[in-house]
């Protein structure tokens, strides 16, 4: 992506470095709210085997909420399905003090995302305008380790990107950056790109009311709908994030292997893709974002339409 000459956004946070662990706990990662069966984070990993066994997801969900678990927050993929993001919990847990400064992001990499981020806010304020709405920007705060955030519990490396709706922020990890190329085998630039735009795509959702009526949708419905609710929100936010993209690519900003690179990050990102990778087996019933073929498609027709009109991911198959 042509990037450098785009003006920078001036909602960035820079808490790399910052050692902030307060108020954490071995067992309390950071919960995110979106579905019924995630982000207890080195916990649900113990209990990961109830999960898989018919019937074991209600005990999990009980075990949750008695716990507390529950943020509010929607992620780029469910981290608690990723056993090495489990692992690294209970790593950074027993070394609560240490801020390994391999993982701090280059100035680059945060220059990067400020353009990116910059240029999300150009394309939903003039979509918003033109629609009669009025863009609020979302703030990103880039850390490394763990963040506390304003309503969604704590911020770690264990859950990825995400977006918390209460305080309007999304919440990337520096770390992630370096392993979207590396563990996810989705490098290049554009890939970080789609990854933002993803988590800017659930900001739209929050400003537009989407979000409001996908958790009505969600009040009573069982494990299943839950999950399949949550699976059409995470898709249309694959769209926007395409969306995002042909505005890029309107602008001559997009580079030769740039689509590509977005297309192999969502679908590294699918939950049967995570889930094969780690466990050797997928449990459709359980999916929260879509599989990768489901998050390419959406991503990639938000690209060729470019509009808020062929985002609806809520009515009809999800199978385009
Ligand atoms: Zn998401």
């Amino acid at each position: 992506m042509k990037w450098e000459d785009l003006r920078r956004s001036k909602n960035v946070q820079d808490r790399r470095g910052q050692n902030n662990q307060s108020g954490r706990t071995s067992s309390n990662p950071r919960g995110r709210g979106g579905g019924t069966n995630r982000s207890s984070g080195g916990l649900l990993n113990l209990l990961l085997p109830l999960l898989m066994s018919s019937g074991g997801g209600k005990w999990i969900l009980i075990i949750i909420l008695a716990l507390g678990l529950f943020g509010g927050g929607f992620g780029l993929f469910d981290g608690v399905l990723d056993q090495s993001s489990n692992n690294q919990v209970i790593q950074t847990t027993t070394n609560q003090q240490t801020v390994n400064t391999d993982d701090l992001a280059s100035d680059e990499e945060l220059d990067f995302l400020a353009a990116v981020l910059g240029f999300t806010e150009d394309y939903w304020t003039q979509t918003f305008e033109n629609y009669d709405m009025v863009y609020e920007p979302t703030s990103l705060v880039v850390y490394t380790a763990g963040t506390p955030t304003g309503g969604c519990g704590y911020g770690d490396s264990a859950a990825g990107p995400f977006y918390c709706p209460a305080d309007q922020t999304i919440y990337i990890d520096m770390d992630f950056y370096h392993q979207l190329a590396t563990r996810y085998q989705a490098p290049g630039d554009f890939a970080m790109a789609y990854v933002l735009a993803h988590e800017v795509g659930h900001h739209v959702q929050n400003l537009t009311g989407i979000m409001d009526e996908y958790n009505s949708a969600r009040r009573g419905a069982s494990e299943n709908t839950a999950n399949e609710l949550n699976v059409r929100l995470e898709l249309q936010a694959d769209y926007f994030a395409g969306a995002w993209a042909n505005y890029v690519q309107d602008h001559g900003l997009l580079e030769i292997g740039d689509l590509e690179e977005a297309m192999q990050a969502a679908y590294a990102v699918g939950d049967d893709t995570l889930q094969e990778a780690a466990y050797g087996r997928v449990v459709p019933d359980s999916f929260t974002h879509g599989t990768s073929q489901q998050r390419q498609n959406w991503f990639y027709r938000g690209f060729e339409y470019g509009d808020f009109e062929h985002s609806d991911t809520f009515s009809g198959s999800i199978d385009i």
